[in-house]
């Protein structure tokens, strides 16, 4: 298989999904996650007309994605992992989308950083909707007073929600979890969804949906 079977192969899935959810087509639109990628591999993603990637680190996604942003403007780049405060600026300067605001020391820098460089850019926060100790997001009973903060106190513009059920768990009922929260707070665009459960997830309101594998193939890097 190449990149771009697999590209057209996921966005028909991707419709009937939509059209058995009554969905529009376009309410859903499917993020390539590259990490660990080469830029080779993302070029020929490019080259199939894919132009929405998802990259966990900033480094990475840096030294990849900035050449291939001067030859392609219309690129769109969101951050789907873990950030440190200490590289919010760097974020901020390159990113389109952060999705993985998760606490109020982050919201502060980025907030700072926005102002430094003069962006605008949309933040998602990030919710443990499982309630996972290990994991990184704010609890479902915080979603509210912390979406307060980031709105009222660092003026951010927050546009959706973001999650990672349990793993080896049925994900639907974390999928209607994070969309009623959506709902009763606003919010317009649903992260959710990946290689392996992404139908489910358009069929629960995703209106992203993160697909590493399923378009690139096993990554020889194992990493969240
Ligand atoms: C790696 C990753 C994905 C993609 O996972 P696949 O199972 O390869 O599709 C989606 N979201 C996040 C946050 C990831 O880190």
């Amino acid at each position: 298989m190449t990149i771009s079977s697999n590209l057209a192969a996921l966005n028909a899935k991707i419709e009937i999904a939509c059209q058995q959810a009554g969905r529009p087509t376009k309410a859903v639109r499917l993020m390539a996650v590259s990490k660990t990628r080469g830029a080779e591999e993302v070029r020929e993603a490019i080259l199939a007309g894919q132009r929405l990637f998802g990259e966990n680190r900033v480094i990475e996604a840096k030294t990849k994605f900035s050449p291939l942003r001067e030859e392609f403007p219309d690129l769109e780049l969101h951050l789907i992992g873990p950030l440190q405060t200490n590289k919010a600026l760097e974020a901020v300067k390159l990113f389109d989308v952060v999705e993985t605001l998760d606490r109020p020391k982050l919201a502060d820098e980025l907030a700072r950083a926005q102002t430094k460089t003069n962006r605008n850019l949309t933040c998602y926060i990030e919710v443990n909707i499982g309630e996972e100790p290990q994991k990184a997001g704010i609890f479902p009973q915080k979603l509210g007073e912390f979406l307060g903060y980031c709105v009222k106190k660092r003026e951010l513009r927050i546009g959706g929600l973001m999650c990672m059920p349990p793993r080896n768990a049925d994900p639907v009922p974390y999928f209607l979890k994070l969309r009623e929260l959506a709902i009763r707070h606003n919010l317009p665009h649903l992260s959710m969804g990946m290689s392996g459960d992404f139908e489910q997830a358009i069929r629960c309101g995703a209106t992203e949906v993160r697909i590493g594998t399923a378009l690139f193939g096993e990554r020889s890097v194992q990493r969240p």
